[in-house]
């Protein structure tokens, strides 16, 4: 059932469609002013909230398949078992008392926080203090811990976007899902007397993908594609033994990649439970 009180933004991926180009992570850094360090062939120091990672099938040539996978934070919902193989979106309104993110949990700044308006997980850098326990606490590896102050070449800053801060080192951060599009898109829909529609708030990864790998909206709003696209078969989460009910969904046709996403185990054993007349 969808609760209008209770927008939950969310992702859904084709990992058949990606073909681990690259460009929502550039345009990710250029919507959120993440810049590139002296050496970026550090990968434990540099910072790129939507990291592109490879996975292949381990088969030898010619056999061999890749797929790339995609990742930003993952917005997750944590504080409710959830069921795996289902999007507990469509079934149940979120009580917002249960949303404890592993991330949110453990800041002892609430330099993190669960926004209960949209399910979107903040980041506040003006607040944290660089102890890490978030870094520490996320399993998707999501967060970047800026060691360094960016090296901004003379004259960029002057073309840095004026709606994202440059964070400054010592601090946490992370993919928010560009929630100052939200911002805008929501204060537009105010001035309007409307309401923020499908294509109003969009992520900038979501507009750069070539292939239309990635679809971004409302999970529990009908009218929404990632509302269909969370029901396919073929759609999984990353991690979903885990229960944090992350807000990012992937989907691929592909039985080894959907493995490699740990839920399938989870998954398809319940479904032989329940053909076997066992239920749930
Ligand atoms: S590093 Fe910052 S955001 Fe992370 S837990 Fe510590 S204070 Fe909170
Ligand atoms: S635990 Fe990690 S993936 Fe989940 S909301 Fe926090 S930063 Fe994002």
């Amino acid at each position: 059932m969808w609760n209008k009180d209770k927008i939950r933004f969310g992702m859904v991926i084709d990992l058949d469609k990606c073909t681990g180009c690259g460009a929502c992570s550039v345009a990710c850094m250029s919507e959120n002013n993440i810049g590139v360090l002296h050496d970026e062939t550090d990968k434990i120091r540099s910072i790129t909230w939507l990291r592109v990672y490879q996975i292949d099938n381990g088969k030898s040539f010619p056999d061999t398949e890749v797929a790339f996978i995609p990742r930003p934070c993952m917005h997750c919902q944590g504080g409710k078992s959830g069921t795996p193989g289902q999007a507990f979106f469509q079934e149940d309104p979120l009580v917002d008392a249960e949303a404890h993110p592993p991330c949110v949990s453990v800041c002892p700044a609430t330099a993190t926080d669960y926004d209960e308006e949209t399910g979107i997980v903040s980041q506040i850098p003006t607040r944290c203090i660089g102890c890490r326990y978030c870094v520490a606490a996320c399993p998707y590896h999501a967060r970047y811990f800026n060691w360094y102050d960016v090296p901004w070449p003379k004259g960029t800053p002057r073309a840095l976007s004026p709606f994202v801060s440059p964070r400054m080192r010592g601090v946490v951060e992370k993919c928010t899902f560009c929630y100052q599009r939200y911002q805008r898109a929501r204060n537009k829909a105010l001035v309007d007397g409307s309401e923020v529609g499908e294509m109003d708030y969009q992520t900038a990864c979501t507009e750069a993908c070539p292939s239309g790998a990635i679809t971004f909206g409302q999970l529990q709003n009908p009218e929404h594609k990632v509302h269909k696209l969370i029901s396919s078969e073929h759609t999984f989460r990353l991690l979903e033994s885990l229960h944090t009910d992350p807000k990012v969904y992937y989907m691929s046709k592909r039985e080894w990649v959907r493995k490699m996403a740990d839920n399938y185990v989870t998954r398809h054993k319940k479904l032989a439970k329940a053909a076997a007349g066992g239920g749930h």
